[in-house]
């Protein structure tokens, strides 16, 4: 990293009113064929724009071109069944209607890899490009045909290192893995979740990422984390694992957050993506009160290696509070690099 403090969103983006129902998850879409195809690309372009005016360094694409950050990259594969859903419990926490697994997975084509080269003309600045990760994967699936877990989360796992790869060459520099089921479930964790993660990262000369978060702003989020207690040490059970991993970087919560911020030594030797922005409230973060949470956790990893970041993505956010909160994280970084 050349840029001290360099600032990213961790993923999603609110959509335009014109493409997509705002403030909401999993909207619908309110173009069809063509324009939308045309409608997603002006709102990626718009995102990118948008980063840049704000002061973000490492750009992403708000996830325009998608729906959601894991429906949306498995509705390409085959093997999956999208008429026969299926109701299951997503990250033992809320019920949801899920596509099943019928039988051998697999990407035939390309998912996101024409929308990353549109981004790539966007700008010279370092890009980011988010995939689901393969835990996180087959938990917001039924599964009628592999019967385990791990073997399922195995497939992905090859099936998410050739879109991976693809990406780089796209010219994507920095691959995000989102594992929020990493905070669930941490035997799987242990026995094959992070070897899993490895194996989608495997080869890659980009920067990974995983992106392990306490959820989007929804109800059925901050219900479970009401129940979490005062201090949220989840973190402790991954972070050992996965600073021993081949994966180069932890994108974690903090600002709003019960986490302890010394949990961050846990990761010593890794770069860190602070979350400094708050994404379950539309209450704007001052820039002070950015770089208050970047300052805390300076004694627990080396400045060269922190990354100021938000806490999650943004999508059910208003398209203004998520500018405003972009242009803090820029200014409050701005502050720490001067002190620095
Ligand atoms: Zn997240």
């Amino acid at each position: 990293m050349s840029r001290l403090l360099p600032t990213s969103i961790v993923g999603s983006l609110p959509k335009p009113a014109w493409l997509a129902e705002p403030e909401k998850l999993w909207s619908p879409w309110r173009l069809e064929g063509d324009d939308l195809a045309e409608g997603r690309r002006d709102a990626l372009a718009l995102a990118a724009s948008d980063q840049i005016a704000a002061g973000i360094d490492i750009v992403s694409d708000g996830e325009q071109t998608r729906q959601h950050f894991v429906t949306t990259f498995i509705e390409h594969l085959d093997g999956v069944d999208f008429e026969n859903r299926e109701t299951v419990r997503i990250r033992d926490r809320y019920d949801a209607s899920v596509p099943t697994v019928v039988g051998a997975v697999g990407r035939e084509h390309p998912v996101f890899v024409d929308d990353a080269a549109a981004l790539r003309a966007r700008t010279d600045r370092r890009i980011k490009w988010a995939l689901p990760g393969p835990m996180t994967m087959i938990d917001t699936l039924a599964d009628r045909h592999y019967g385990s877990r791990e073997k399922l989360a195995w497939e992905f796992a090859g099936i998410l290192n050739q879109e991976a790869r693809e990406l780089e060459a796209a010219g994507v520099d920095v691959i995000q893995f989102d594992e929020p089921a990493f905070n669930v479930f941490f035997d799987d964790v242990r026995e094959w979740g992070v070897a899993a993660l490895e194996r989608a990262a495997e080869g890659l000369r980009a920067e990974t990422v995983v992106h392990i978060c306490y959820g989007y702003g929804i109800a059925a989020n901050t219900e479970w984390k009401a129940t979490l207690g005062s201090e949220w040490r989840q973190y402790e059970e991954t972070f050992p694992l996965l600073r021993e991993s081949s994966i180069d970087t932890v994108s974690l919560e903090s600002r709003g957050s019960h986490v302890p911020v010394d949990l961050v030594e846990l990761l010593r030797g890794k770069n860190v993506m602070l979350g400094a922005i708050d994404v379950a409230t539309d209450e704007v973060e001052t820039p002070e009160q950015v770089a208050d949470t970047l300052r805390a956790a300076l004694p627990f990893v080396d400045a060269e290696r922190l990354i100021p970041s938000t806490n999650c993505g943004m999508a059910p956010l208003s398209r203004g509070v998520a500018r405003a909160k972009m242009e803090a994280l820029a200014l409050g970084a701005e502050t720490v690099r001067a002190e620095l």
